[in-house]
């Protein structure tokens, strides 16, 4: 796998600087009526919380805490994030192979050592109506309770992507991160002059095939209904590419593998019911995701998938509360 996103520190370093440092001037921080002599500090306020203990939470610490903000960084069930998952990254700087799960504990070392504190809790509910904001945690371990307080919040809690529940894709005989991927910008380098296979019929699986194209001897996309969903501009030029295939009306009902890798995917055809094997190497999903926001319902403003919705400078509909920049999708939609 290969990291593909990265944080722009500096924009999430100033733009909390800024927030934080209105209250701390004993301005009026506008948007609440509220300054910073009205508020308490006390043993369970931070300047800023972090939700989310992958790549981005964790280099949002790193920032924060250089900057002397003395973050907190409450980094959920899965430390370190999905990539702890990957077994070789390729392409972060200065590693030319390092495990997901190594690389984590390297940067969530660096985070501790610039002086972020970071507790294994969880946090099952916010409130952003008041100033401080409050948050409630759930310590992973014990399962007890306690509330804090947020000067600034930084959301980093990141996206589930969604699975096909068939066999051979997950658990221990699955090929998850053995030839199943979720990410073709991540993985794709490891299909050079090889077959792989695309689930999925949004814009998503099109920008994937596109890129798995100019590394894969053969790219399928296997579409289940009869018609893309794909309303991207990029979607006339992929399928005329020589080496894409597409099969409509075709779903996975297995994935086949040696036991070390992936061989082929059992496939069905979902209006004549004619099944065959797929004969391929590496088989991505794009079959959409799900974000990890339930929990800020109500309190910033999301889109009906339940994205954030941000404005400008990372900023989500509540002052102070932000999210860290993602360059693969800067990168997707520049494709
Ligand atoms: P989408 O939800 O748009 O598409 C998911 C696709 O996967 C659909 O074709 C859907 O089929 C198919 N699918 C879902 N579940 C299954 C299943 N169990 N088996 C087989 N197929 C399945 O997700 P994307 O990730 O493609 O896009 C997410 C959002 O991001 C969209 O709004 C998209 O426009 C945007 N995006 C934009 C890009 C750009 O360059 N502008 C690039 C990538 C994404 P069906 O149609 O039958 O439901």
């Amino acid at each position: 796998m290969a990291v593909n996103f990265k944080l722009i520190g500096t924009t999430l370093v100033l733009a909390v600087g800024a927030f934080i440092g209105r209250g701390w001037r004993k301005e009026k921080v506008s948007a609440m009526g509220l300054s910073a002599k009205d508020i308490v500090i006390d043993k369970d306020t931070y300047s800023g919380v972090i939700i989310g203990g992958g790549p981005a939470g964790l280099t949002s610490a790193i920032y924060l805490a250089q900057a002397q903000y003395k973050p907190l960084l409450v980094e959920g069930k899965t430390p370190g994030g999905a990539l702890t998952q990957s077994h070789a990254v390729h392409n972060w700087p200065g590693e030319k192979n390092i495990s997901g799960a190594k690389l984590m504990e390297q940067i969530r070392d660096h985070a501790l050592h610039t002086g972020a504190k970071i507790e294994s809790e969880e946090v099952v509910s916010v409130d952003f109506s008041a100033w401080p904001y409050k948050l409630t945690v759930k310590s992973i371990l014990s399962g007890k309770e306690r509330g804090i307080k947020a000067l600034a919040c930084i959301v980093a809690t990141g996206s589930i992507p969604n699975f096909l529940g068939v066999p051979g894709e997950r658990g221990d005989d699955g090929y998850f991160g053995r030839g199943v991927s979720t990410c073709a910008v991540c993985d794709g380098i490891f299909y050079r002059g090889k077959i792989v296979a695309i689930v999925g019929g949004g814009d998503s699986a099109i920008v994937e095939a596109g890129y798995l194209s100019s590394l894969a001897k053969e790219v399928h996309i296997l579409v289940r209904k009869e018609a893309f969903r794909a309303a991207n501009g990029v979607k006339d030029r992929v399928l005329t590419l020589p080496n894409v295939k597409v099969h409509f009306n075709t779903e996975v009902q297995e994935i086949v593998g040696d036991g070390k890798k992936v061989t082929h995917a059992k496939i069905v055809n979902n209006k004549t019911n004619e099944e065959s094997d797929l004969p391929i190497d590496g088989l991505f999903l794009a079959i959409g995701s799900h974000p990890n926001t339930a929990f800020f319902a109500g309190q910033i403003e999301c889109d009906q998938n339940g994205y954030i919705i941000l404005k400008k400078d990372q900023q989500t509909s509540k002052d102070g509360v932000l999210q860290p920049v993602m360059l693969q999708t800067q990168f997707i939609n520049r494709r």
